[in-house]
């Protein structure tokens, strides 16, 4: 049995529906992510699009800086097969644009649209149209008074810069919103929202941003992110990565899957770390089985076990696993031993095997297996290596020998 659920009781929200796709209140956390092709590209955005979907994106923005984008975005909402959402940035009219394009939501920056009447304009046409908008503060484009009255972009001048703003929305009665308080500061940004989680009830959508190429990237968004997940805070993520935007959306279904808070698509890989006992090279077949499973809709744990010794055991609550033996792989299925394979067949064996697991289920595969043989002949070769290795596969006690004998 696999433990499952961590996470502190999610905050309550209200909730808003950006084209069909609900965000807050008790929708299932989404994952959003950014195209970077010129949005006038339609073609070229489209496909990116299709790709984000396709690693996990619920909800993509795409930039409406200039005329020629707001009319790639009236091509490419009726085509989208996830809701678009217009990021704003200077000019209130681009604004206005993406609306009448048809897009599903809006992102505006307040630190970049300061004009009263100009935000309360967009909010009421957006209001006529049910689009909701995002809110999207951000530490490094703070208003400069803000910025100067709390003597730096700090927690309460971020969360001041995004209650300015619903204060305008509330003047034309438009609540459709939710919010954003991103830094690329990692505690900067944690403490932001928790201090926003405390004054409003809008989801929140959380990111560190301009976090960088992976792997620091991910880390940082990941400890941002994930902190204020376990903690109940947060309703949408995004991952701002300096990478193929497909890195994000990737990043952002696995951080909710390995949290527990979105149902598996794709397999969850594990592998062992190898250690001096492998009878395999663990990370190239890892690795390859990665590659081989991609954007699978396969929703299993699948191990790859460096070793017959442990392996099985160590991933014994894996659907699926692999574990090498003398020139051979073996495969086990909820840690029962079902077939042996040649070690060049290891991963097609893999995919064959999960293929069937998803088709037919667990049980099926076992009750097809010759589990007896199997068994045999991991066991053989679990006492082959053992014999050959001992249990002291990295000749521990007699490096500590050696250590000893230098000592007397
Ligand atoms: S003992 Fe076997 S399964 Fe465990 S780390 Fe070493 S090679 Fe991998």
């Amino acid at each position: 049995m696999q433990f499952a659920g961590t996470a502190a009781p999610r905050r309550k929200t209200r909730q808003v529906n950006v084209g069909g796709v609900l965000v807050g209140g008790d929708a299932p956390i989404t994952v959003q992510s950014m195209t970077i092709t010129k949005t006038a590209d339609v073609d070229g955005t489209l496909q990116q699009i299709y790709a984000l979907a396709a690693a996990g994106a619920d909800i993509v923005r795409c930039t409406c800086n200039e005329i020629e984008a707001a009319e790639g975005l009236a091509h490419i909402v009726a085509r989208s097969p996830v809701p678009i959402v217009a990021d704003i940035h200077h000019q209130y009219k681009m604004a206005l644009a993406a609306l009448d394009a048809g897009v599903a939501c809006l992102r505006l920056n307040p630190g970049n649209i300061r004009n009263p009447e100009h935000i309360k304009t967009v909010a009421r046409e957006s209001k006529d149209r049910s689009v909701p908008i995002r809110i999207g503060v951000n530490a490094g484009s703070l208003d400069k008074e803000l910025y100067e009255k709390h003597g730096g972009a700090t927690p309460e001048a971020l969360v001041e810069s995004a209650h300015l703003e619903m204060r305008y929305f509330d003047e034309v009665d438009f609540h459709d919103v939710k919010i954003s308080v991103k830094a690329s500061n990692v505690p900067l940004m944690i403490e932001s929202y928790r201090q926003l989680a405390e004054v409003t009830d809008a989801p929140l959508h959380l990111g560190v941003t301009e976090a960088g190429p992976p792997p620091a990237g991910l880390i940082k968004g990941t400890a941002g992110i994930a902190t204020l997940l376990a903690e109940g805070i947060g309703d949408t993520i995004r991952f701002s990565l300096t990478a193929d935007p497909v890195e994000e959306a990737r990043a952002g279904r696995q951080l909710l899957e390995s949290m527990g808070l979105r149902e598996r698509k794709n397999v969850d890989l594990i592998a062992c770390p190898s250690c001096g006992r492998a009878e395999i090279d663990v990370y190239k077949v890892a690795n390859e089985a990665l590659a081989a499973f991609g954007d699978r809709e396969i929703p299993l744990q699948v191990a790859v076990m460096g070793c017959v010794v442990n392996g099985p055991g160590e991933a014994r609550d894996a659907d699926i696993g692999i574990a090498a033996g003398r020139n051979k792989g073996h495969l086990f299925v909820k840690g029962v031993n079902v077939a042996v394979v040649p070690e060049a067949e290891m991963v097609d064996a893999l995919v064959e095997w999960a293929e069937y697991i998803v088709e037919h289920g667990a049980d099926a595969a076992i009750a097809k297996a010759d589990v007896a043989v199997a068994t045999r002949e991991a066991e053989r070769d679990r006492a082959a290596l053992l014999d050959d290795k001992g249990d002291d596969a990295n000749h521990s006690e007699q490096k500590i020998d050696l250590i000893r004998k230098r000592d007397t």
